[in-house]
């Protein structure tokens, strides 16, 4: 019985991890959490039974308390409570699907108590990798990537360990505005942007991939989980979305992982990793899909790919920089206060503003994004 724990139950892989979870007997709960959702959680306490869950306050968890008076599950909140559910002494796994820089310390947490992590967040390793990755080693903790690019390379992994990687192609549905040029995005409204072709997602991320910002994350993100440098990691845009990324060896092999756009995959992969179990996904059917394409990135009009690179290759805090810059253009864009365009413009802005701090501690990366908060809110 594999036993996991889950921050951000209520959210779009959070759910979808629970679906897994009740298709499979050999699976169960420990404990969850999730932020204001508290109808939904109720729910699943009720179904998945954790002897314990945390909520973003204190006044929820009263209310949820009360809610659930009679039922052996003990509520928490706050830092306190996530850090409460990624030390679950029951559990063996955790999943870390909350949004946001949130998940830093208590995936920190986990890793020093031998969880090991399914990482969805992945806000954790753009800006805390150099410290995650060294601490995830030193406690012989893994680290499985949920992310459907991230497991794609990872599967593509298997077998060559001792192989040098060439190059990783991470492919990129290029989003709901892919083909389009700069001047046209100028009055792009927030309906516009959460409409993504292939892939149903939370709303940061849906945004995210509007701007290619995601696929920036995904950029650094990949470097700390595979330890490459970004000149090694190529962004491929593939509207299908059936090759999930791959990874091109010294000797031209190119490996990559295909399936159709389903988050149920990684996740899957990664509670029961090395295993695969069958699912009761539909199946790919390369004869219904014909035809698979390919384009480069256009750069110009999705800027904010190449600011990841620059974030990357710049080091230090410029990646939490490049991060919190973006979650905070993302929340003021979805409350209709700015326009599309101002995202990547505030992450550029951000980037030159923010003094620059070489080997962040945790402290520094917090300090960081409370800094470019600040900055933005003073600016825009
Ligand atoms: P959602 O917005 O759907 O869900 C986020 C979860 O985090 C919810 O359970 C939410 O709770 C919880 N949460 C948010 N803020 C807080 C807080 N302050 N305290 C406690 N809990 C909080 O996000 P997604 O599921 O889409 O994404 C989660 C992570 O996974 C992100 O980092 C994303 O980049 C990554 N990811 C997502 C993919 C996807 O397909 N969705 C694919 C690959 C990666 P509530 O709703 O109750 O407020």
């Amino acid at each position: 019985m594999k036993k996991i724990a889950i921050l951000g139950s209520t959210g779009s892989i959070g759910t979808q991890a629970l679906d897994i979870i009740r298709d499979f007997e050999n699976l169960s709960v420990t404990s969850l959490s999730c932020g204001k959702n508290i109808e939904l959680l109720e729910k699943q306490i009720r179904e998945f039974k954790p002897a314990f869950v945390s909520v973003e306050s204190e006044e929820d968890a009263e209310k949820l308390r009360e809610n659930i008076d009679g039922l052996p599950c003990k509520v928490y909140s706050g830092m306190e409570g996530l850090i409460k559910v990624a030390t679950d002494p029951k559990s063996d796994m955790l999943l870390t699907a909350i949004v946001g820089m949130i998940g830093i310390r208590p995936t920190v947490a986990a890793i020093k108590e031998r969880k090991d992590i399914a990482l969805a967040n992945k806000e954790t390793l753009v800006t805390a990798g150099h410290i995650i990755m060294p601490l995830a080693k030193e406690y012989n903790v893994k680290i499985l990537p949920v992310d459907s690019e991230h497991s794609a390379i990872f599967q593509s992994l298997q077998g060559n360990e001792h192989n040098d990687i060439r190059r990783i192609l991470l492919t990129a549905s290029g989003g709901p505005f892919r083909g389009k040029k700069l001047h046209e995005l100028k009055n792009v409204k927030v309906e516009d942007a959460l409409k993504h072709p292939n892939w149903s997602m939370g709303k940061k991320i849906t945004i995210d991939s509007a701007t290619m910002v995601n696929k920036g994350l995904e950029v650094m993100e990949a470097a700390h989980l595979f330890n490459v440098s970004t000149a090694r990691v190529q962004v491929v845009v593939h509207p299908e979305s059936i090759l999930h990324s791959a990874v091109e060896y010294e000797d031209g092999a190119v490996i990559g992982q295909m399936g159709l756009p389903d988050m149920k995959l990684p996740i899957e992969y990664a509670f029961f990793y090395p295993e695969r179990k069958e699912a009761e996904t539909e199946h790919l059917d390369l004869f219904k899909i014909h035809n698979l394409t390919f384009e480069e990135p256009d750069t110009e009009t999705f800027y904010a790919l190449s600011l990841a690179y620059d974030a990357y290759e710049a080091g230090g805090n410029v990646p939490t920089v490049y991060n919190a810059a973006n979650e905070r253009a993302v929340r003021l864009f979805l409350d209709k206060k700015i326009g599309f365009l101002q995202i990547p413009e505030i992450i550029q802005s951000s980037m030159m503003e923010i003094d620059y701090i070489d080997n962040p501690t945790l402290d520094d990366i917090f300090e960081t994004e409370k800094e470019t908060y600040d900055y933005i809110d003073r600016t825009f």
